[in-house]
This record gives C-alpha cells, sequence and structure tokens, in this order.
C-alpha cells in the first residue's frame, strides 16, 4: 500500500474529523519518535475497500497520554482503560480507539488477559482472526507500509477466516462468535482448522458471562442480517451453547426480514431480542434475561411479551369487547406489542393489536381532570377512576360526545352522594 492510496482512503472512507485526527496523530508520534500503526478492522477495511465502523490506532508508547495530547483542546468525550493502556474518543458519534502495543497472556479460558508490554508484531499475535492481525504504518519513513507477520493478506484474498493459534478461541471464547459476524459479513469462509477449533472450544461460551455475550449478540444485532449469523450458530452448535433454547431456522430469517420491513435498517434491537424470544417456554425466557442481561428496558419488554404469550387465548378472539382489548395492550411497552405482532401467525391477533395501535390507544375522554373538578369533584384519586371509567364507555360506544360524559359524571356523583 503506498501512501497516496492509504491518504486517499482515509479521506474517501473514514469522516473528514476522523481522518484529519489521525493525520495530525502520525505528525505528534513523529514528532515524538513513537510508531504509530493503524490496525484491525480499519486495515482490513482499507485492503477491501469498504468503508470501516471504527478506527483502532496503536503506538509505541503511552496511548493514554499521547491520546490526551492528541485531543487537547476538544471537547469529544474520552474513556480511558488504564488497564489495557487505551483510550476511546468519542468523535462525532465515531469511535477513535488508541491504545499501546501490548502482549497478553490468558490466565484461564474465558477470564480476561494480564497485559504486558510488546511490539507491533506482539500486539498483532493478541488478535483473534488473520485478516484483522495486520497493520499500515502511519510513521512517516515507512508510511503506507503494511505490517502482515501472520499472513493475513492470503486469508482476505482467499477470503478465509482463520485464527492465530490453536488456543484462540479457549483465551477468548468470545472469537467464536466473532467468527460467525465476520464470516457472515465478509461473506468469507471459516477455515477447516478454524472451524475443527471453534467446534471443539464451543463449550467454553458460558465462561465469558453475561456481560460480555451480551455484547457480542449486540453486534450481531446491529449487522444487515443477524438472521444468517444465527443460522450459522446454529448449524454449527454455537447458539445451544450461548443461547439455550433459541431456534434459529426459517420461521426466524422469516420474522427478523419482517421486522426489518417495518422498521427499516434502525430497527431498535429489542424488536430482535423479542423475535428470539418469542419460542421460549417461561424458563427458558427467563435464562435468556439471565444468561444475557440485557439491562432494565429490554427485560420490562421481555416481560412484557411473556405477558402477552399468556394472554394468547384473548387476543385469539373476534369481536372482543374494545375496552377489554385496550386494558389487556395498554399494560405493554410499544415494542413488545410490536414484535408480537410479528411474531404472531394467526390473522386475528394481528387484527387486533392493529386496532389497538391504529385506533383504540388514540381514544380519550373530552374531559380532563380540570373539567372534572370544575363540576364539583374533590382532587385525588377518584378523578382517576372516573377518567378511566369514560375512556372505557367511549371505547365500547357508549358515550360519544362530551355532552354524554357530563352526563354520565353527574349520574356518577349523584349515585355517589346518595
Ligand atoms: P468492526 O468493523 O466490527 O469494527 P473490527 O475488526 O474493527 O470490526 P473491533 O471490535 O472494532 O473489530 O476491534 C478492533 C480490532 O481489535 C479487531 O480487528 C481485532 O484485531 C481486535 N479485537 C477485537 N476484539 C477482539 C477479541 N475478542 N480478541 C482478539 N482481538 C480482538
Ligand atoms: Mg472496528
Amino acid at each position: 500500500m503506498n501512501t497516496e492510496k492509504l491518504r486517499s482512503f482515509l479521506k474517501n472512507r473514514l469522516p473528514p474529523e476522523i481522518n484529519r485526527l489521525i493525520l495530525a496523530a502520525a505528525e505528534l508520534a513523529a514528532s515524538q519518535e513513537a510508531s504509530l500503526y493503524l490496525v484491525g478492522g480499519l486495515v482490513r477495511d482499507c485492503l477491501l475497500d469498504k468503508t470501516p465502523k471504527d478506527a483502532d490506532l496503536v503506538i509505541t508508547a503511552n496511548a493514554i497520554r499521547f491520546g490526551q495530547d492528541l485531543l487537547q483542546g476538544t471537547s469529544y468525550k474520552t474513556t480511558l482503560h488504564h488497564r489495557f493502556g487505551n483510550l476511546s474518543a468519542d468523535i462525532n458519534g465515531f469511535k477513535l480507539d488508541i491504545t499501546t502495543a501490548r502482549s497478553e497472556v490468558y490466565p484461564a479460558p474465558g477470564k480476561l488477559p494480564e497485559v504486558g508490554a510488546g511490539d507491533i508484531k506482539a500486539d498483532l499475535f493478541r488478535r483473534d482472526f488473520k485478516i484483522n492481525a495486520m497493520a499500515i504504518s502511519l510513521s512517516q519513513q515507512n508510511s503506507g507500509c503494511l505490517v502482515d507477520p501472520y499472513d493475513g493478506l492470503t486469508d482476505l484474498k482467499q477470503g478465509k477466516l482463520s485464527v492465530l493459534h490453536p488456543k484462540s478461541f479457549q483465551d477468548d471464547p468470545s472469537r467464536i462468535w466473532r467468527a460467525l459476524r465476520y464470516s457472515e459479513r465478509l461473506g468469507f469462509d471459516i477455515s477447516a482448522e478454524t472451524l475443527a477449533l471453534l467446534k471443539r472450544d464451543m463449550q467454553l461460551i458460558p465462561l465469558i458471562g453475561a456481560d460480555r455475550l451480551r455484547y457480542e449478540i449486540e453486534c450481531v444485532l446491529e449487522e444487515a442480517k443477524p438472521e444468517n449469523i444465527f443460522l450459522k450458530a446454529e448449524e454449527t452448535g454455537v447458539l445451544r451453547y450461548s443461547l439455550p433454547g433459541v431456534k434459529a431456522d426459517g420461521w426466524l430469517v422469516g420474522k427478523f426480514a419482517e421486522a426489518r420491513k417495518i422498521y427499516g435498517t434502525c430497527i431498535p434491537r429489542v424488536i430482535y431480542y423479542c423475535l428470539l424470544s418469542a419460542r421460549l417456554n417461561k424458563l427458558q425466557a427467563e435464562n435468556l434475561v439471565t444468561g444475557l442481561n440485557p439491562g432494565k428496558y429490554i427485560t420490562g419488554c421481555l416481560g412484557d411479551y411473556r405477558y402477552l404469550a399468556e394472554n394468547l387465548p384473548e387476543l385469539e378472539k373476534t369481536g372482543l369487547r374494545p375496552s377489554h382489548l385496550y386494558k389487556i395492550l395498554v399494560k405493554c411497552r410499544k415494542e413488545a406489542r410490536q414484535s408480537f405482532y410479528i411474531a404472531s401467525d394467526n390473522p386475528l391477533v394481528r387484527q387486533n393489536i392493529s386496532l389497538f395501535e391504529e385506533e383504540l390507544s388514540n381514544i380519550k375522554p373530552h374531559l380532563k381532570g380540570a373539567d372534572l373538578i370544575a363540576l364539583g369533584f374533590t382532587p385525588g384519586p377518584a378523578i382517576q377512576t372516573i377518567l378511566r371509567e369514560l375512556l372505557f364507555l367511549k371505547l365500547d360506544g357508549q358515550l360519544t360526545s362530551r355532552a354524554d360524559e357530563i352526563d354520565y359524571v353527574k349520574r356518577r356523583q349523584a349515585d355517589d352522594q346518595s
């Protein structure tokens, strides 16, 4: 790769601010006599001429100090990881990572590594796949030079994905999901040897714990067609060790695709979560939540989804009283209702949910709390009760005009007083 090609990649494929920062970083590194490299996905995407999702730099100096010097005077949010000698900056939504060149030793499968000093070759050796273990020098004397000690370029040209050494998945079982993800995203085959290692080591996945597994699963959900990655996970057996009970098959493929038709590419990940949980029983659904620890909102939606599943016999009925349907559905978060709609193969269920979304949920009584107070009610919980009664009667068509509502309220008042 020559300097010109590198510069045009940086200019055309990265946001201008990142490009500017990388060029400034190269100058700063030169002034400090440190070697600076582009690494990982950025190099891979540069060689494939694809747009990178984020940018990783490695420096043979203290990356935290270097990053702070580089970003001095800017207001970008930065996160420091002292343990890994790493600084992450959020540059208008694009992640820039600067790491000190390091080597790693894994004390036990699934545990985080112990970190030591290392040169670029050692730093590349700790990486997941050969195609992600290349660097491009940004040093002035050899700018644009590819550093490829493990022959990642050959894999890249052959459309192949392979680990750097046989213990790779044992060191970090989360790489198993990364393998499936890159294989789908890039259309690469996992090499026969790496696939055998993946199958040998997939039983170690639970050792990475809920938070790291969730991170990997959510990276999958960010991909264009996550269902294809789940299919690969099913086929290899990885899914069983990661999300017990979840099935990836034609049904899931169809439902994920339908969800994207409704939401487009900005589909909230909670919809995918609900679809993954749709065919689980209660215990399996609870295990999914413990196994991924997905945070309050998603956990709430998954709970709502189960509640809807328990109410299925009601939701399958035709001619339900609107207020009854309303009472069932209003308790759930919108995403739970919408994923239940997508997951449902019964047109009656779909009709009922649509009726709620499109009509019932927009209906409000004419009278407000203030009107009731003006009519002589004492402020307090009784007002809420009457407003709900008005709403249910209106939903069922028993009250239509404001005058109907006032009549009803007055009658109610008279009853209370007698
Ligand atoms: P993406 O396009 O999804 O950002 P990426 O290859 O850049 O892909 P990142 O998650 O941004 O992946 O990580 C940057 C680099 O860090 C990777 O290319 C790889 O070299 C290394 N890396 C990330 N996660 C691991 C891991 N679990 N084990 C080993 N190396 C890893
Ligand atoms: Mg990246």
